[in-house]
C-alpha cells in the first residue's frame, strides 16, 4: 500500500525511531482528559500531577478564564494577521502595559511563545560579528536562538563567575578593539533553571558584564511569579533589575496563560518590533491569551499572589530533599531528584505512576546524558496530603544514599 517513495520515506523514519528507542529517549504524547492542575486524568486514571510549571495553580483558576472568555466574546477567537499587519488587537497592548508596569521597565513586548521570544530576540540583536556567551545549562531556545543568529557561540560553566570571565576577556582578545556597535558580546542566563531548580548569581554577573562592556540577558521563565515581592523575579530581588538590557519571561509558567515576553527599554521594544522575524512573520496569539496572562500579571502582583507564593513555600517545605543529593540549593519551585541513567529515571517515572502519581522523566536532550533525573514540580495547588503522598511513594522507589 502507499507509494514507494512515501514507504522508503516512512522505513527511514522507521529506522531513525528505533535509534531513539534503543537509547532509551523513546517519548510519546500523554493525552489529558483534564484541565491543568494538581490532578490530571490520563487514560481514564485520576494522577497527582507533580510536572506542571503552573505554579501558582493560576492555569485553571476563575479569573484568568473569564478573562479569557470575555476577549473571545469581544476579539474573536483569532487575531487575523500578525501584529504589524492589522492584528495588534487591544489586549496585547493592555498585557504589555502591565508587563512593565510589574517588571519596572519602559516597555515590554509579548511574542507567541517564550521560544518564539529568544528566538526573535537574540536574532534581532546579534549578527556573525556578535559574541554570545550562554551559561551551559540555558534553554535550548537559547541555545538554537544563538546558532541561529550566526554571532560566536561561546558557552560558559553552569554558574562559574571565574569561566564566564576568562570568556569574556577571550572575547575581547578575539575581537581586538571594541566599538560600541561592532562586535556586540551578549551574556544569556536564567535565573531560576528550569532543570536544576538553582539559582544564577545575577548582582555578580551584573558587575562582571559592566566591567567587560558586554549586554545581559536573563530569562526568568521559572522565578516570573515565583521569586521575589510580587513575584516580579529574581533580578528584581537581587536589585539588579534595572542593570538588565533584556529581561526575558513567559506567560506560560506560572503566569497561567501561553506566551513569551522581552521587558526592557523603549528602544529595544521598538527595535525588536522591527527586527525580531519570530514576532513579524508571525499571525498574532488569540487575543484570549493576552487577556487571560494579564489577569494573571494582576493576581501574582495581589494579596492573593502573596498567599499563594507562601502556600507554595509551604509545601516546598513539606518535602523532604536533603536524601536526594541534589547538586546545588533549591530556589524556587522546581525540584530535580537526579538518578543518572536513562532507564532509572523512565522506570522510576513508571513506578510513581503506578502510584497514582505523575512526575516526569527529564532525559537528554533536554538534560545531558547521564544526567536523566526526576524533574518535580510543587505547585500552590498541591495540598500537604498531596505532598506527603509524594514524599511517602519516593521513600518506597529511590535507593536512598547514606
Ligand atoms: C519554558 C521555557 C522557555 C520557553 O517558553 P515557552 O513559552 O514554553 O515556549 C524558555 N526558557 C525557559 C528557561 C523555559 O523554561
Amino acid at each position: 500500500m502507499g507509494h514507494r517513495a512515501v514507504n522508503d520515506f516512512n522505513r527511514d523514519l522507521e529506522r531513525r525511531l528505533d535509534a531513539v528507542r534503543e537509547q532509551k529517549l523513546f517519548r510519546e504524547l500523554r493525552r489529558v482528559d483534564s484541565a491543568q492542575g494538581p490532578r490530571i486524568e490520563i487514560g481514564g486514571q485520576t494522577l497527582l500531577n507533580f510536572s506542571s510549571n503552573d505554579y501558582l495553580g493560576l492555569a485553571d483558576h476563575p479569573a484568568l478564564k473569564a478573562a479569557a472568555i470575555a476577549a473571545v466574546e469581544k476579539f474573536g477567537a483569532g487575531a487575523g494577521a500578525s501584529r504589524l499587519i492589522c492584528g495588534s488587537l487591544a489586549p496585547f497592548h493592555e498585557l504589555e502595559e502591565a508587563l512593565a508596569e510589574f517588571k519596572g521597565t519602559e516597555a515590554a513586548l509579548t511574542f507567541s511563545t517564550g521560544y518564539a521570544t529568544a528566538l526573535g530576540a537574540i536574532c534581532a540583536l546579534l549578527g556573525r560579528d556578535d559574541t554570545v556567551i550562554l551559561d551551559k545549562l540555558v534553554h535550548a531556545s537559547i541555545v538554537d536562538a544563538a546558532k541561529l543568529s550566526g554571532a560566536t557561540l561561546r558557552v560558559f560553566r553552569h554558574n562559574d563567575l571565574n569561566d564566564l570571565e576568562a570568556k569574556l576577556k577571550g572575547t575581547a582578545a578575539h575581537s581586538g578593539r571594541r566599538s560600541p556597535s561592532a562586535h556586540q558580546v551578549l551574556i544569556v542566563t536564567e535565573s531560576i533553571f528550569s532543570m536544576d531548580g538553582d539559582a544564577a548569581p545575577l548582582k555578580e554577573m551584573v558587575e562582571l558584564k559592566d566591567k567587560h562592556g558586554a549586554w545581559l540577558m536573563v530569562d526568568e521563565a521559572h522565578a516570573t511569579g515565583v521569586t521575589g515581592e510580587n513575584g516580579r523575579g529574581l533580578a528584581a530581588a537581587l536589585g539588579v533589575s534595572d542593570r538588565i538590557e533584556l529581561q526575558m519571561g513567559t506567560l506560560g509558567k506560572a503566569l497561567g496563560a501561553s506566551g513569551g515576553f522581552i521587558c526592557g527599554s523603549r528602544a529595544l521594544a521598538g527595535l525588536l518590533v522591527n527586527r525580531a522575524r519570530s514576532f513579524i512573520f508571525s499571525t498574532a496569539p488569540v487575543p484570549a491569551a493576552a487577556a487571560a496572562a494579564r489577569a494573571g500579571v494582576e493576581i501574582v502582583q495581589s494579596r492573593e499572589g502573596d498567599k499563594l507564593r507562601e502556600r507554595l513555600r509551604a509545601r516546598l517545605a513539606e518535602l523532604p530533599t536533603p536524601n536526594f543529593h541534589l547538586p546545588t540549593p533549591i530556589a524556587g519551585a522546581i525540584i530535580p531528584i537526579i538518578l543518572g541513567n536513562e532507564d532509572q529515571a523512565v522506570q522510576a517515572s513508571a513506578q510513581l505512576r503506578e502510584r497514582g502519581i505523575f512526575v516526569p522523566a527529564i532525559r537528554y536532550p533536554a538534560v545531558a546524558r547521564g544526567a536523566a533525573r526526576l524533574r518535580v514540580t510543587l505547585t500552590a495547588a498541591h495540598t500537604a496530603e498531596d505532598v506527603a503522598r509524594l514524599a511517602a511513594a519516593l521513600d518506597e522507589i529511590i535507593a536512598r544514599k547514606p
